[in-house]
C-alpha cells in the first residue's frame, strides 16, 4: 500500500449523490478511505497536501450495488471464480456485490459464508456479501440455521437459481427473516410451468420451434409470493422480474402495504425474444428475455418506482457449455461490465430518466434494500465510488472481458458511457490510467 492510499481529490468532475439529490460540478475529497468533502465548486486549494486527479468532463457516482450476482465459488472455478467476478464488477464501476448461493457447497453453514466473504476479502476488488440459502442445498426440504449465517455475515436468504416449492416452508422462511431484519430474495417461479422450456413462450418460440416458457410461470410465482410476505409481514425482494403481469401485482401490493421490492436486470431492457431468432445461446437466460410489451412495461416500472433497483444477474458459464445448441445451452448471461453502459443508452439516451435517476436505481436504492451503507458521496461515508465518461462510445470485445464468462449479449454491439475508474474505500480498484495521473501530481 502506497503512502497516498485511500487519499485524494478530484477536481472538476459532475457529481452525482442520489443520497442528496445532487447533480452538480464539484469536487470529492478522500481522506483515509473516507469522503472527507463532496460539494458544488471548486476544491480547496492549500491545506491538505493530496494527489489532485483533474477528472473535467466524467461522472462521479457512488460504487453502484449489485444485490444478484453468481461468482460460482466455491464449486464451480471453471464458470467464474471471486477473484475474477469481483475483477468484472470493478471494471464496471460496482463496489458492492451480494452472492447468490447456488454453489457447490451452496452457502447454507456459517462455514460457507465465510468461505465467501473471506474470499472476497482476499479478492479486495469490492464488497463481496453472500446471500446465504433458504433450505439445505437448495433442496427445497429443510430450512438452515439462519441466525449462524446471518451473523457470519449474510445479508439476505434465498434459493435463487430456483424457487422454494414449498409455500408453508417458504412462509416460515419469511416469519424468521423478519425477526433476523434481513430480506429474503425470491426467484419467483412456477416450475410446473417452465416446466422443459427454454425462452418466452410467444410467436418468436413458435416461429423458432423452441419450447416456451410463459409469462404466467413468473406472474404465477410473483402472486404466491406476494401473498405469503404479506401474511409474514416481511420484506421480500423479487429477483430479475421480466413480465408485465408480475409488475402489475407488484405495484398493487406495494399500495396495499406488502413490504415488497423488486429489481429487474438490463439485458431486460435492452433485448427482447426477437433476439433469440439468431438461436445464440448469449440470449438464453431464466426467466427468459419476453415481448417489447413487457420491456415497455418494465421501464415504466423503473420510472413510477414499481421497480426499486437495477441488479445484473451475472450468470458466467464456461464457452464450451454455453457453445451447446440454444436448448442445451445452460441459462444466464454476463452483465457485469456492460450493466452501466447498456442501462444509460436504453434509460438515459433513449429514453426519459436523468443519469441521476439511473445512479440511484444502481446505488443507492439496492443499498438500501439489504440495509448497506453504500449509495452515497456524503461526507463521513466510505469512498466507494466511480467515475464514468458519458459520451464516450465503445464496443464490448470477448478479449477485454475480466469475467471467466463470455456469454454477454452485448458484445460486438455499441454502447454509450463507460467506467474509467473505481475507487473502493479510496483505493483504486480498475482504471489503472487514474493511478498513474494522481501520482504524477
Ligand atoms: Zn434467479
Amino acid at each position: 500500500m502506497s503512502a497516498n492510499e485511500g487519499n485524494l481529490i478530484i477536481e472538476g468532475v459532475r457529481i452525482l449523490d442520489p443520497s442528496r439529490d445532487l447533480d452538480a460540478k464539484g469536487h470529492l475529497v478522500v481522506q483515509e478511505g473516507k469522503v472527507t468533502a463532496c460539494d458544488a465548486g471548486p476544491a480547496p486549494e492549500g491545506g491538505v497536501d493530496l494527489p489532485r486527479v483533474d477528472a473535467k468532463g466524467l461522472v462521479v457516482a457512488p460504487g453502484f450495488v449489485d444485490l444478484h450476482v453468481h461468482f460460482r465459488e466455491p464449486g464451480f472455478e471453471d464458470k467464474e471464480t471471486i477473484e475474477t467476478g469481483s475483477a468484472a464488477a470493478a471494471a464496471g464501476g460496482f463496489t458492492t456485490v451480494v452472492t447468490m448461493p447456488n454453489t457447490s457447497p451452496a452457502v447454507d453453514t456459517a462455514a460457507v459464508v465465510h468461505l465467501v466473504r473471506n474470499k472476497g476479502l482476499a479478492a479486495g476488488q469490492c464488497r463481496v456479501l453472500p446471500a446465504a440459502a433458504v433450505t439445505h442445498n437448495l433442496e427445497g426440504k429443510s430450512m438452515c440455521q439462519y441466525g449462524d449465517m446471518v451473523d457470519a455475515g449474510a445479508v439476505a436468504l434465498t434459493d435463487d437459481g430456483q424457487p422454494v416449492r414449498d409455500a408453508g416452508l417458504f412462509r416460515h422462511v419469511l416469519e424468521y427473516s423478519r425477526i433476523l431484519g434481513v430480506p429474503v430474495i425470491t426467484h419467483a417461479e412456477d416450475e410446473t410451468l417452465s416446466a422443459e422450456g427454454v425462452m418466452h413462450e410467444g410467436k418468436w418460440s413458435t416461429r423458432l420451434g423452441l419450447k416456451g416458457i410463459p409469462a404466467a410461470a413468473e406472474v404465477v410465482g410473483v402472486a404466491r409470493d406476494i401473498e405469503l410476505a404479506r401474511l409474514s409481514g416481511a420484506r421480500m425482494h423479487v429477483a430479475h422480474v421480466s413480465s408485465r403481469g408480475a409488475l402489475e401485482l407488484i405495484r398493487r401490493a406495494k399500495d396495499q402495504g406488502v413490504a415488497v421490492t423488486a429489481e429487474t436486470a438490463p439485458h431486460f431492457l435492452d433485448f427482447t425474444d426477437a433476439d433469440c431468432a439468431t438461436y445464440d445461446s448469449r440470449f438464453k437466460m431464466r426467466p427468459p428475455l419476453r415481448s417489447m410489451d413487457d420491456q415497455q412495461a418494465l421501464v415504466e416500472a423503473l420510472a413510477d418506482g414499481t421497480l426499486d433497483c437495477i441488479s445484473s444477474d451475472h450468470a458466467p458459464h464456461t464457452p464450451n457449455e454455453k457453445e451447446q445448441p440454444f436448448d442445451l445451452a445452460p441459462f444466464g448471461v454476463v452483465g457485469l461490465e456492460t450493466a452501466f453502459a447498456a442501462c444509460h443508452d436504453r434509460l438515459v439516451r433513449r429514453g426519459s430518466f436523468s443519469l441521476l435517476d439511473l445512479v440511484r436505481l444502481m446505488s443507492l436504492a439496492p443499498a438500501r434494500i439489504i440495509g448497506s451503507e453504500g449509495g452515497t458521496l456524503r461526507p463521513g461515508a466510505a469512498a466507494d465510488f466511480t467515475l464514468i465518461d458519458t459520451e464516450t462510445s465503445w464496443m464490448p470485445r470477448e478479449r477485454d472481458l475480466l469475467s471467466k464468462g463470455r456469454n454477454c449479449p452485448w458484445l460486438g454491439r455499441s454502447l454509450t458511457g463507460r467506467v474509467q475508474a473505481t475507487y473502493l474505500a479510496g483505493r483504486l480498484t480498475h482504471g489503472q490510467r487514474w493511478a498513474q495521473e494522481a501520482v504524477a501530481r
